[in-house]
Formats: C-alpha cells, sequence, structure tokens
C-alpha cells in the first residue's frame, strides 16, 4: 500500500468509528418481537480449532452450523487477550484501561453499566451461567449459576444465586443441563431472553469428558508451521516468555502422565486411568527427547484440547436443537465466541496474551433468522467491544455514548458495512505474571501489525501480515517499511487518543500494579 492510501485509510477509519455511533431505529423498552439472545463463550477456543474456519486439526459440525446458518466474522479481535479483561470488554463495551479489568488479578467493579443490565431494564430475563471469572458478585442479571474461580472440570462446585452447591459429573455437561433447565423451566414466556452459557474448557489443564478421553488416541495432527520458531527476527518478549510446550508445559498435569486429580470418584478415576495408563506406560518405553519430546507434547496437548473442544460442540448442538423443538429458534441471535485464541503449538507456544494473530483472532459466529442472511462471511475489522453495542441495538436500545465499540447490526443485515474502521487497538498489562509476557500494545490494520513492548524492554515488532502471515520476520527498522511504520505509529498514538489510552496511563497503572504486588508479597 503506497503512504498516502495508507493514510487515507487509517484516517477514514477513525472518521467512521466516529459516525458510526449508535442508532438503532427503535429505543426505549424492548419491543414482544425483539430478539432473545443466546450467547454462547468458551474458554481459550482458538479459531484455528474450528472446521468452519478451515481447521486442519478437528471438526466442529455442531458451532459450523451457526455459522452456515448465520455469518462467520474473519477479523474478530480481542482487544486484550486474557480471560477476565476480554470479560469485561465484552460486558461494559469498553477498553480495559476504562472498565478496570487490565489483567485476572482485579475485581470488576459491578456498579458501572454493563449490556445484560441495559437488556434487563429494557425488559429482558437475564441468565448467566458457567465461568464468571471476575471476583466481585454478577450483577444485571436475574439468574445466575457461576463456577467459582477457574472451576472445575470434573464434580465442580457452582455458585446459584449466591449459595454453594456440588454438582457431580463433567463440567460441560452440567452447564448444558442448566441451559437447557433455564430455557425450558426458568424462562419468562413474556419477555424476551439474554442467556449467557460461559464454559470452562476448554481451558488449561483441558480435561475431557470420560467419553472422549480416547477420541483421539490414533490421529497424527499435523504440525504448526511455526512449531520450532527460534523468535530470531523478534525482540526479547518472545524469548523471555514462559509458556513454550518444549520447557513450561507441565508432563504431569498439564499432560496427565501423574496421578488422576483427587476430584474424580472411582468411577471416573478408573476410566481415566483406562485411557491415561497406556499413554504412560508407551511414553515411558519411548522416552523422547530434545524435538521428538516437543513432537510428542504437541500431540498429547492436543488429543486434550481438542476432545475439550468436542464436548463443548455437543453441548451446542444440544442448544441449538432445544431452540428448534420449542420453537425459539426463529426469534434467537446464537452467538458462538471464545474470550480470545490460543496457540496450538503455534511459535511452539500454548496459551495466549501476546498480540500475535492465533490469541489476538476470537472466533465469532451469529446466527439470527430474518435478518442474517445464511452462509454470511465477513472480513471487516471488528472485536469484542463491538458486541454490547450490537446486542443492545438489536435489542433496539440506544447503547450508551460512553461505550467504545460499534454495532455489528449493518453488519449482519447486508453482510458487510458501508464505512468500517481500518484498525483495531490491543493492550496487554499482566506483567510480570504467570508465563512473563511482557506489557505490550499495539496496531493491526488489514495488512499490517505495529506492537511495542515496554516496561523492562523497549521494542518494536512490524509484520507484514500479507507477505508474512506467519509473523515470522519482524520487519521493524527495515528502510523497505520506514514509511510504513511511521504511519502506522501516527495510526497507533491516534487510536490511543481515540480511545482514551496513553503512555502516560500506561506508566501510571504499571506503578499501580508494582506496588499492589509489593504490598501482597
Ligand atoms: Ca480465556
Amino acid at each position: 500500500m503506497k503512504r498516502r492510501e495508507f493514510v487515507k485509510s487509517v484516517g477514514l477509519g477513525m472518521a467512521s468509528v466516529a459516525m458510526a455511533r449508535p442508532g438503532a431505529m427503535v429505543f426505549g423498552r424492548a419491543a414482544a418481537e425483539t430478539p432473545n439472545i443466546l450467547f454462547i463463550m468458551t474458554d481459550d477456543h482458538a479459531s484455528h480449532a474450528l472446521s468452519c474456519y478451515g481447521s486442519r486439526i478437528n471438526w466442529t459440525p455442531n458451532m459450523d452450523r451457526i455459522g452456515l446458518e448465520g455469518i462467520r466474522f474473519d477479523n474478530c479481535f480481542c482487544t486484550n487477550g486474557i480471560c477476565a479483561p476480554s470479560r469485561a470488554v465484552i460486558l461494559t463495551g469498553r477498553h480495559s484501561h476504562i472498565n478496570g479489568i487490565r489483567d485476572n488479578a482485579h475485581e470488576f467493579d459491578g456498579r458501572q453499566s454493563t449490556f445484560p443490565k441495559l437488556l434487563q431494564k429494557a425488559g429482558y430475563q437475564t441468565a448467566l451461567i458457567g465461568k464468571w471469572h471476575l471476583k466481585s458478585d454478577p450483577t444485571g442479571f436475574d439468574y445466575w449459576n457461576i463456577l467459582p474461580g477457574q472451576g472445575d472440570y470434573y464434580n465442580p462446585g457452582l455458585i446459584e444465586m449466591g449459595a454453594k452447591k456440588q454438582y457431580p459429573g463433567y463440567v460441560t455437561d452440567i452447564l448444558t443441563d442448566l441451559g437447557l433447565d433455564f430455557l425450558e423451566n426458568r424462562r419468562r414466556k413474556d419477555k424476551p431472553f439474554l442467556l449467557m452459557m460461559h464454559h470452562k474448557a476448554p481451558h488449561r489443564n483441558w480435561q475431557p469428558s470420560p467419553r472422549h478421553l480416547t477420541m483421539y488416541d490414533d490421529t497424527r495432527f499435523p504440525e504448526p508451521e511455526t512449531l520450532f520458531d527460534d523468535y530470531a527476527t523478534r525482540s526479547g518478549a518472545a524469548r523471555e516468555q514462559e509458556m513454550t510446550l518444549r520447557q513450561h508445559m507441565e508432563i504431569n498435569s498439564d499432560l496427565k502422565m501423574g496421578p488422576a486429580p483427587a476430584r474424580l470418584n472411582e468411577e471416573q478415576k478408573a476410566i481415566w486411568e483406562k485411557s491415561y495408563g497406556p499413554k504412560r506406560e508407551a511414553f515411558k518405553r519411548d522416552n523422547p527427547q530434545g524435538d521428538e519430546l516437543v513432537r510428542w507434547k504437541y500431540r498429547r496437548y492436543l488429543q486434550d484440547y481438542l476432545a475439550c473442544v468436542a464436548g463443548v460442540d455437543e453441548s451446542v448442538g444440544k442448544m441449538l436443537d432445544h431452540l428448534e423443538k420449542s420453537g425459539l429458534a426463529k426469534n434467537t441471535l446464537v452467538v458462538y465466541t471464545s474470550d480470545q485464541g490460543f496457540y496450538l503449538g503455534d511459535h511452539g507456544w500454548f496459551d495466549k496474551r501476546f498480540m500475535y494473530e492465533e490469541s489476538l483472532r476470537m472466533p465469532l459466529l451469529m446466527r439470527l433468522p430474518g435478518v442474517i442472511k445464511p452462509g454470511s462471511r465477513n472480513q471487516n475489522l471488528i472485536c469484542n467491544l463491538d458486541f454490547a453495542p450490537t446486542f443492545l441495538e438489536l435489542a433496539g436500545i440506544r447503547a450508551p455514548e460512553a461505550m467504545q465499540g460499534v454495532p455489528l447490526v449493518e453488519i449482519l443485515r447486508n453482510g458487510k458495512a458501508r464505512t468500517w474502521r481500518e484498525a483495531v487497538y490491543y493492550h496487554y498489562y499482566e506483567y510480570p505474571a504467570v508465563h512473563m509476557v511482557k506489557r505490550h500494545y499495539g496496531i493491526r490494520t488489514g495488512r499490517y501489525k505495529l506492537i511495542h513492548f515496554y516496561y523492562d524492554i523497549d521494542a518494536w515488532e512490524l509484520y507484514d501480515l500479507e507477505k508474512d502471515p506467519h509473523e515470522l520476520k519482524n520487519v521493524y527498522g527495515d528502510s523497505a517499511y520506514a514509511d510504513v511504520g511511521k504511519e502506522l505509529k501516527a495510526g497507533l498514538r491516534r487510536l490511543q487518543a481515540f480511545y482514551g489510552d496513553s503512555d502516560e496511563l500506561a506508566q501510571k497503572f504499571l506503578r499501580e500494579d508494582l506496588e499492589e504486588q509489593r504490598k501482597s508479597k
């Protein structure tokens, strides 16, 4: 792209974001025909592990159905790639530096405006089931039943409207039953509903349902092109993280070569042992080392991760079937997403956090008969900030000015938007902390990505995603990209100003976080 075109597009992007403030046709209370919303979100499900996004490693027929009968967003990104921050952005439609959840350590201030609260006020019955992870009690829900913290895969405890209760069985199945119970028995027939189904799976340490423990035993997964990335052209941030398969993935707990978790009952333990016993024996016998150990870990990791995904895919199928049978399908927006992406051996990693594509990208599928044309595909640059204003506008409610996202309603109706933002903004804060991914912020346009790592490093990275889709060649400082880099930096500063973020604010948060860490030691 020529320099002038680039300037024009980033400039236009900002203008179009400013112009595209919410503007629903109906305001006030939700009308009888306003759509129900079933929002299904998983934890750490990368879009390259959904078959509708071209997965080479698994098959997700039920999730795919939402996209096939609705729209598949190909460029949906998170603004801060870890669990609690992404959830807070989705609820508030505001960036982390404003909603207060910059990392997993902070507690969500439930007094602030959220889309469930606004839907509730407009007459929706609102419910939340599953992972919450924001520390404070949920607000804005008529019914909630949540996992404490990260929750457990087997025989989990849940907190139902403040009361703790134990549930025997597997977490994805339990949450599915609770979701179906809401639709069948708790739903008020005189109101539209919002049901947020937040699954724990496929979060680390990837414990599948007993019925899925052996489903990938015979599968040879193709390896990612970047499994042995040497980070040669990147800054120190990529080398100094602690999330490699090689060094940081734990053989006993992550890859189940240790004893079965104590939470399992005798029957579950027997099934567990039947699956993992032979794998443990083979591991001892083969004793892989070096690159072979990385390959063994990759395969072992995917077997469990993808089996967890299969459990959620079945859950999605059950929810969709219920909507069909009950007649609710025709007036229910169904959404499938995940709080952020994940590294599935890409760059030699697991986990998320970095602004590289595999974890920056979120799967996003939506279906709403009569509004979304089946088989739609969209390439606009959207982000999780846009979810809240979208749901509000679909319900005929004006999104508050303080929300920083843009409603996707025009895209849902027409498959694309006439004008749209030309860049998205990202800011990650959780450092020093688990996995040691350094603090960074950046801009991603349709073609380029510019990242700035700061605090105990001051490094920039620039990628040309068209020429280098795997982000292996950092071209920051390359004279051929001098103009592009300069304009991206200017675009980044404009985005920061637009969203109310800055280096000064980042430094202030850094000082506060370090002070809190010092106090808690
Ligand atoms: Ca997550």
